[in-house]
């Protein structure tokens, strides 16, 4: 028997089966003419175009999605020139004009001179993977912008609280508009869930949320729950006078739920204390300090009996 050399007629047919009967899809174009050379049969099954009608690179770049082609050709002939193996992802038009994720990984052949003689390559089927892909980034972008609700009222939480006042602290600086904010606090709360229960104290905190979000009345202004029965709302733009008059509202706004609230030694209903400061912030000021300060006037209203408003300049 004789062994079969590298060139010989039994080998090259193996290869053809081989190429042909892969899920990838074969092709080769010469560089000189920029003329399809080869393009594997498995092309018409995926994409309906015989593979006749793949002539020259004019007709790859035109069986393209349109928002690729410009990126893609260029990098590919870009590389091509210089020589360098390559890789692109693109959608590939269908004969029936739908679209399928290709990805093409392309290899420089050169002559002995080292000048590109062809380019060959294969393309793959990647829909799935880009699907898949797709996925995936929709369910990143939800888990951010769940990571910034709170999940029982479904407000912002304390870390959107967070990065908005840190953002129109900055914003307030550079243009010099007075940041007002109220931080809020449900009276006797823990008595309401001491005699309601835990399941309708988070029914309550929802039904309050609910009430306060309306007090945020303009778009730039931000509320959050920022913890357990604790509310604040971030007013850009607002001075001293004007964030007491949200104050007030965000007081009526509750005692318009008409929340009984039998263990609370404030009133027969449920109630809300409330802290309001107003600042321009300068060089160098923070913008916890100025929380903190708020705070204490919140603490000073729980000091003075309760469902009631501590702010001014
Ligand atoms: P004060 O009038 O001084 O504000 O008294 P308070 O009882 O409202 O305040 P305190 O801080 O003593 O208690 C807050 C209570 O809020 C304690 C906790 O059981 C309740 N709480 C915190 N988070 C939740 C929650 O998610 N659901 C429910 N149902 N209750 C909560
Ligand atoms: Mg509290
Ligand atoms: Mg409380």
């Amino acid at each position: 028997m004789t062994q079969a050399s590298a060139e010989s007629p039994t080998d090259s047919t193996v290869y053809k089966t081989l190429l042909e009967s892969t899920k990838a899809i074969p092709w080769q174009i010469d560089w000189k003419t920029l003329r399809f050379t080869y393009i594997g049969p498995q092309i018409e099954a995926l994409l309906g175009w015989s593979p006749a009608s793949w002539e020259t690179v004019e007709d790859w770049a035109a069986r393209m999605h349109l928002d690729d082609r410009e990126r893609v050709v260029n990098f590919c002939v870009a590389q091509s020139q210089a020589g360098t193996d390559h890789e692109a992802d693109y959608r590939a038009l269908t004969k029936d004009g739908a679209h399928v994720w290709i990805r093409d990984v392309v290899h420089v052949v050169r002559n002995d001179a080292g000048e590109v003689e062809s380019l060959i390559g294969f393309m793959f089927d990647i829909s799935e993977r880009k699907q898949t892909e797709q996925k995936v980034l929709a369910l990143q972008k939800e888990l951010e912008s769940l990571s910034f609700k709170d999940g029982l009222t479904g407000v912002s939480n304390r870390r959107m609280f967070d990065a908005i006042l840190e953002a129109e602290w900055d914003e307030a600086r550079r243009t010099g508009q007075p940041l007002s904010v109220i931080l809020i606090d449900i009276d006797y709360f823990k008595q309401y869930n001491d005699c309601y229960g835990h399941i309708q104290g988070d029914a309550c905190l929802r039904q309050v949320a609910q009430a306060l979000a309306a007090a945020a009345a303009r778009e730039r202004d931000g509320f959050a729950r920022i913890g357990g029965e604790e509310f604040a709302l971030i007013l850009p733009a607002t001075d001293a006078a004007a964030a007491m008059n949200v104050a007030e509202r965000c007081t009526s706004l509750v005692f318009k739920e008409q929340i009984p609230h039998a263990a609370s030694a404030a009133g027969a209903l449920l109630t809300i204390s409330l802290g309001v400061g107003s600042a321009v912030p300068a060089h160098g000021d923070a913008a916890i300090d100025f929380i903190a300060e708020v705070d204490q006037r919140l603490y000073q209203a729980k000091q003075r009996g309760r469902n009631c408003i501590v702010g001014g300049a």
